[in-house]
């Protein structure tokens, strides 16, 4: 492949703060809450009456994006235990949902007892254990109940392409054969407590606004479906987060006007529910910036290679995508040491990370003619499964710092121990 790697923009502050760190300080994470806010307000005014947008925590829970993220959200997506005490501590009474496979009794417990808004049901043996610990721990209380199913959505983007999604075997909620009955366990009285509120579907990751659209339609024709059976109403469904971040280009977005568009079309020819979706990815990667210096450069049979501070350890996402992450090089003019800087021979290089692994590869072919040792990388799209996807430990080398960026909602930060 000769394609290069394109180059993003950082934002001012992110670039100045890159720039001003010693280079003891790097690597770093940079996360620019006023790009943050700025691109939450303008998702969140895409969207039409009846439709909330949650935010699902997994794509990055640090305390200062869930705060930044707060006037934007109705709520907030956990699936976890972890993520729900985090969560709960970090943006105290906010709505929840709590989703996931494998919820523990004392997961499930425990968010009985912290009140949970609702709970995304995974399996039949789920909704029994969540029925007998609501009649245990919060009895004579409500609880909140949508089905989340596995369905197979046959359906054709705006563009006209057939699209297939979910109905494969998984782990991921309940199979559809299943839906009757589980309608039933929740409307014959046998679990006085539960309130079936309507339907979950996360079916995919990584589509486009035409495509998404097609995938919510089909899942709220379905459970529209599904309701008129059993002549019960149908209060919300949940269409599921997913929506693309192009790491190929950094500077495009997810198309929220089209969406929330579409979204309107659906909500108007199907009224009574409330519809909502859960992002994670497409609303915290912009954000995020992963800051470092290279440390060397070298030529080896054939090609350039720039080592940097850190690695995939900090940012696993172009090892576990497969992709080459996005990186502006911000050239270093000082240079504190008494010894000649290793400069690159060629106009692209591979840039790795410290690992003694083959497969510590942050990006390859990155224009970056005359790149030298001191010189500052700024890699983008690091605010979404990033750090915290990460195996930070293996080979013990020093954990980023932490930078959360908000000159115009200036906030304390607290320090980011390890
Ligand atoms: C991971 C996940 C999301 C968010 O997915 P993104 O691709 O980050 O938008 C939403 N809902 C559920 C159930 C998930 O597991």
């Amino acid at each position: 492949m000769t394609t290069p790697t394109p180059t993003p923009t950082p934002t001012a502050p992110v670039r100045d703060r890159a720039l001003s760190l010693a280079g003891h300080q790097l690597p770093a994470y940079i996360y620019d809450l006023g790009a943050l806010r700025e691109h939450a307000a303008s998702v969140r005014s895409a969207l039409p009456e009846r439709v909330e947008l949650y935010y699902a925590a997994k794509a990055n829970p640090e305390p200062e994006i869930l705060t930044a993220l707060a006037p934007y959200v109705h709520g907030y997506e956990v699936s976890s235990g972890g993520e729900l005490a985090h969560v709960t501590a970090s943006v105290p009474d906010r709505p929840l949902a709590f989703g996931g496979p494998g919820k523990t009794p004392d997961e499930i417990a425990a968010a009985l007892e912290l009140g949970v808004a609702r709970f995304h049901v995974e399996s039949a043996y789920e909704l029994r254990m969540l029925a007998e610990l609501a009649s245990r721990t919060a009895p004579g209380r409500r609880i909140a109940v949508l089905l989340r199913f596995n369905l197979p959505v046959a359906a054709r983007s705006l563009e006209g392409s057939a699209l297939t999604m979910g109905g494969r075997p998984a782990p991921f909620g309940m199979d559809p054969a299943e839906a009757d009955d589980a309608v039933r366990a929740l409307t014959d009285g046998s679990h006085p407590q539960l309130e079936l509120r309507g339907i979950h579907a996360h079916l995919a990751s990584g589509l486009a606004a035409a495509e998404q659209l097609a995938v919510a339609e089909a899942v709220v024709t379905w459970a529209a479906g599904l309701a008129a059976r059993h002549r019960i109403p149908l209060h919300e469904v949940n269409v599921g987060g997913g929506m693309t971040v192009d790491y190929a280009r950094p500077g495009a977005r997810f198309d929220w006007a089209a969406f929330g568009t579409g979204l309107a079309r659906i909500a108007a020819a199907h009224p009574g529910p409330l519809l909502r979706i859960e992002p994670g990815r497409a609303l915290s990667a912009y954000c995020g910036w992963y800051a470092t210096e290279v440390l060397d450069v070298k030529h080896s049979h054939g090609e350039d290679f720039a080592v940097v501070r850190g690695g995939t350890h900090h940012l696993r996402t172009p090892a576990t995508k497969g992709h080459d992450q996005p990186a502006a090089v911000l050239p270093m003019d000082t240079w504190p040491h008494p010894w000649p800087r290793a400069a690159a021979r060629q106009d692209v290089i591979t840039l790795t990370g410290q690992l003694c692994t083959p497969k510590d590869v942050l990006a390859r072919r990155v224009p970056a003619a005359g790149l030298r040792a001191g010189d500052r990388v700024v890699f983008a799209l690091a605010g979404a499964y990033a750090w915290n996807i990460s195996h930070h430990d293996f080979l013990m080398h020093p954990r980023p710092g932490f930078h959360f960026l908000a000159p115009a909602f200036p906030e304390p930060t607290p320090p980011h121990g390890p």
